[in-house]
C-alpha cells in the first residue's frame, strides 16, 4: 500500500535563494512553482527519479513553514510516503491509534490528496501519506 517515497519537503526561506544550488550546482531542474493557500506555502517541485524534492517557502509569517524555520532552522521538514488508497490508510491507522495531524485528506500540491501523522507517533519525523491521482 505503501509504494515508495514520494517526495522530501525541504523548508527554505527563499524558493528563489536556493534556485542556484538545485538549479546550477546540482543540475535538478525545478519543474513547476505552485501555492498552496490553504497551507500558506509556495511550492517548487524538484523530480529525482521515482521521486521528488518538494522546496517550501511560507507566504504568511504565521504559516506553519514559517513556524517551522523560525524554531529549527531551514531543512528537512517532512518525509512524504505514496499511498495508492488514503482513505483506506488513514482508517487502519486509526483504529490502530496512531495520532494523526489530519484525520481526513486535505489538497496537497499537485491535485494530491495528503494526510499529516503526528511527529509524536513517529519517533519525531513529520510523515505525510500522499496519494496522487489514478493512485499511482
Ligand atoms: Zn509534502
Amino acid at each position: 500500500m505503501i509504494s515508495r517515497i514520494d517526495h522530501i519537503g525541504i523548508a527554505v526561506n527563499s524558493i528563489e535563494a536556493v534556485r542556484k544550488l538545485y538549479e546550477d550546482v546540482l543540475g535538478i531542474k525545478i519543474s513547476e512553482t505552485e501555492i498552496v493557500e490553504e497551507q500558506k506555502v509556495k511550492v517548487a517541485f524538484l523530480p529525482i527519479g521515482d521521486s521528488e524534492i518538494e522546496l517550501l517557502e511560507s507566504t504568511d509569517p504565521d504559516g506553519p513553514i514559517a513556524r517551522f524555520i523560525a524554531s529549527r532552522g531551514e531543512g528537512i521538514q517532512h518525509i512524504a510516503l505514496r499511498v495508492s488508497d488514503i482513505d483506506t490508510k488513514l482508517e487502519e491507522l486509526k483504529a490502530r491509534g496512531v495520532r494523526l495531524i489530519d484525520e481526513v485528506p486535505r489538497k496537497g500540491a499537485g491535485g494530491a490528496r495528503i494526510a499529516f501523522l503526528h511527529p509524536k507517533a513517529t519517533y519525531g519525523t513529520l510523515i505525510e501519506l500522499c496519494e496522487r491521482g489514478g493512485g499511482k
